[in-house]
This record gives C-alpha cells, structure tokens and sequence, in this order.
C-alpha cells in the first residue's frame, strides 16, 4: 500500500474519498459510539468499473456490495477476490442461484418466498447462509423490504430454513429522513436480538448510504454502504 508514490489521477479521488469517509465515520463513532465499536464500509459497485473497485480494495477496502445479479455476473471475474460480497439489491427468487456460492451475505431478503429458495439452494451447495431482512422503515411504496411490523413474524417464518442464519436487519431510509426513522431501525435491531430466536444471530444493521451515513452511525449502524461518496456520481439512472 505504497499509496503516495504512484496513484494515477484517476484514482486519486477514490483515495481522497477513502480517507474521508473513514475519518467521518471515526469521527461519528467517537462522538456517538462506544470506542470500541466497528463500523465497516462497503464499497457499492454498481455502474462502476472493475478497476476502479480493485482500487478500492487496495486500500483497504474489504466488502463489495451487489445491487443487480446480472451486473455482479458480468463484473465479478475481474474482482480481485480477497473482498467479500454482499447482494444489497432487490434479488428474485429465480436468481438466487446464479450467486449462492459467490456471496457472504445476501441483505436485500424480504420475504419467505426469497427465503425460502435460498434455504433450498444453501441446503443443495451444502452451506450456511448469512442474511439480513430488509426494513422498508419508510414505507414507501418505491422501496421493496417488509414493514416495520413484519420483521418478526418474517424472522419466525424462517424458524425452519436450518441453512439461513439471520445476522440482523438492513434500511434505505428515505432521502432526507429524519433521525426518528434511524433510531426506529436501532430498535427493531435490538428486539430482534432480544427475541432469541434459534436462527438470529444479529451483529449487522446495515444503514447509511452516501447521503446519511454520519446520521446512520450515530444510530447504531455497524456497516455503511457507500457507493457516490466513494466513487463519484453514476453515469447512467440505477434500476
Ligand atoms: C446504491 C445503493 C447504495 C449506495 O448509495 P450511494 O448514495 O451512492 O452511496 C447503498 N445501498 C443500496 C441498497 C443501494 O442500492
């Protein structure tokens, strides 16, 4: 990580927005947070550039996140493969297959339908995988993800999928949210836990995105996800 001799200009900005974002994200945890807690930083790919995200990986930089299956195929053989990958995106149930080998954690999980084909698949490819469910703590109609009052009675649902292991929750709060929604998504995250239930072991709340991650952080986020702020505006309109 010989960074300062010989970064191409291209890249300079990722290197630049790297250090920033750690530093706001230091700066939220020593304000709000235990000294001790770790919050992560996942680089969102989407629309970006293989090499681009090799950068990032280089310094540092240790989870992808995956909005679109067809996008991740095409890009992940140029990965260097040290990072892992997240799918934080809408995923079909028809899809699961195509990524349930490649993946660590799939966020975007939403109901038992979902649910239930990644058991199946994780059962088949003999492996345990690691979820979240996905909060649409705006309710707003644009967003996927259950309800607030839904996430138990999905966590229960899932009681019988032996292959899924719940880690805990993720939100797209809506743009400009006020802080009342983050603080909602702390709560259901420490219910949850408090649930015990035999297939959650919560230890991710997965909120905060380019826009909100400082707010996020301050509310108990333990994984940001920065895609913008990271690598600069996307060319072309997200799906
Ligand atoms: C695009 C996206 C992000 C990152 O958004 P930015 O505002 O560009 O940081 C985070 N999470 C999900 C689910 C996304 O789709």
């Amino acid at each position: 990580m010989n960074q300062q001799t010989t970064v191409p200009d291209e890249f300079r900005e990722i290197l630049e927005n790297i250090k920033e974002i750690r530093d706001n994200v230091g700066n939220a945890v020593a304000k709000y947070r235990s000294a001790d807690d770790i919050v992560k930083i996942m680089a969102v790919t989407k629309t970006v550039p293989p090499e681009k995200i090799n950068f990032a990986i280089s310094q540092g930089i240790t989870l992808l996140g995956e909005n679109r299956v067809q996008e991740y195929l095409s890009k992940k053989d140029s990965y260097d493969s040290s990072a892992e990958v997240h799918i934080i995106g809408h995923l079909q149930t028809n899809k699961v297959k195509y990524i349930i080998n490649d993946v660590s954690m799939i966020q975007s999980v939403d109901s038992v339908k979902l649910a239930g084909e990644i058991n199946r698949l994780a059962v088949k490819n003999n492996r345990k995988m690691d979820v979240l469910l996905e909060v649409n703590i705006g309710e707003e109609a644009s967003k996927s993800g259950i309800n607030a009052g839904g996430v138990f009675d999905l966590a229960q649902q899932m009681l019988p999928f032996e292959n899924i292991r719940i880690r805990g929750l993720m939100a797209i709060p809506p743009i400009g949210a006020d802080e009342k929604i983050f603080a909602h998504m702390r709560e259901l995250y420490e219910k949850l836990k408090e649930l015990k239930l035999a297939n959650v072991e919560a230890d991710v709340l997965s909120m905060g995105m380019s826009g909100d991650y400082e707010l996020a952080v301050k509310h108990g986020s333990t994984l940001v996800r920065i895609g913008t702020k990271l690598f600069g505006a996307r060319k072309y309109m997200e799906g």
